[in-house]
């Protein structure tokens, strides 16, 4: 019989309305099973793990990445694969967080949730929920077919660290605007095999050490000179600098000078475009061409969520500041690609 650990952190899908305020909040598992007597129909042995305490995922915090990293580690080998309960609002993160923590995963870890409560007649929960379950549980030939931490929501799996989420209202809350959908769900479940990554036959190898130590310098005309100062003399070991278009700054000198001065101090600056779609090209406008000289890493076409935690998980593994450039350019987990 197919194995697979529900892992429940919160999220709207378990949220109930409190009577005193009127908001919405984190409620325990059995109001989920409650609204789904599906789940009983289903041919596998579920078993679930609910945090505690269950959360908002705005909340959400690298200690409870380790928390479901630890316990994906420890149950790896009773269960065929993973399904993880969550708020939507951080998700993307969670996913590339789990996708750089779990080197050489060969089980599925689907991470879903709902825009609507599952006690709520108009639910996205349900669905999710199951077509989730039946994601974690599919195999050929012995193997599992998506064995990569993803994101099922509103008919469409997604590679987790190419997440971001869109939506705040409609159903499908989610886009990987730089890559394709890794399956469908219709009246069937068409999977785009091409599209999903074959795992070595290494085992899992799980790192639980996320170092906090970034900050964020996101561009704007207009910015000024003691605002760009302030993140980049922050205390922090790597800065992630939301560009222009193809990765562009201004050449102002003061703001060039500024940028040395971080690197010159040691610290990584990585430059990820503030466009959904397309990638960094160091070098291909004159706008960026002195930040490529200087040392500036391109973060290619990842996403904010993947460049967030991909840095976490860097500084935290104990390599050098050059193996670190060198691996934030690297394809690790399918989170990057180059033209
Ligand atoms: N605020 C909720 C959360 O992220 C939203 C959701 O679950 O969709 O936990």
């Amino acid at each position: 019989m197919t194995n697979i650990l529900i892992i429940y952190t919160g999220g709207t899908i378990g949220m109930i309305t409190d009577p005193e305020t009127g908001t919405l909040m984190p409620f325990n598992f059995e109001q989920i099973t409650d609204n789904v007597p599906e789940l009983k129909r289903l041919d596998y042995k579920l078993t679930v793990h609910s945090f505690d305490p269950l959360i908002d995922s705005s909340n959400m915090d690298p200690e409870i990445w380790i928390g479901i990293a630890g316990l994906i580690e420890k149950e790896y080998d009773k269960y065929d694969g993973f399904v993880v309960l969550h708020g939507s609002d951080t998700m993307a993160f969670t996913a590339s967080a789990l996708s750089f923590m779990l080197e050489n995963l060969q089980k599925p870890v689907v991470l879903t949730g709902s825009q609507l409560p599952i006690n709520e007649i108009r639910t996205d929960a349900k669905e999710n929920m199951i077509t989730a379950l039946q994601i974690a549980a599919a195999k050929h030939n012995g193997e599992s077919i998506v064995p990569e931490v993803c994101i099922y929501f509103d008919y469409q799996l997604f590679r987790g660290n190419r997440t971001i989420k869109y939506n705040s209202t409609n159903f499908d809350a989610f886009r990987t605007p730089n890559y394709p959908k890794l399956a469908e769900a219709g009246v069937y479940l068409k999977f785009n095999h091409k599209a999903i990554r074959t795992p070595g036959q290494v085992p899992l190898k799980v790192h639980s050490n996320m170092n906090r130590a970034i900050a964020i310098l996101k561009l704007y005309p207009g910015m000024g000179c003691q605002v760009v100062e302030a993140v980049l003399t922050s205390d922090c070991e790597a800065i992630i600098m939301e560009t222009f278009g193809s990765g562009n700054t201004s050449t102002k000198p003061w703001f060039i000078g500024l940028l040395r001065k971080a690197i010159n101090a040691g610290k990584i600056i990585l430059d990820i475009s503030q466009c959904k779609v397309g990638s960094v090209e160091l070098g291909r406008y004159q706008t960026s061409k002195e930040l490529k000289d200087m040392g500036v890493v391109s973060g290619y076409d990842m996403s904010f969520e993947a460049a967030v935690t991909k840095l976490m998980f860097l500084l935290g593994s104990g390599n050098s500041k050059e193996e670190i450039v060198n691996l934030l350019e690297t394809d690790l987990r399918g989170e990057l690609s180059k033209q």
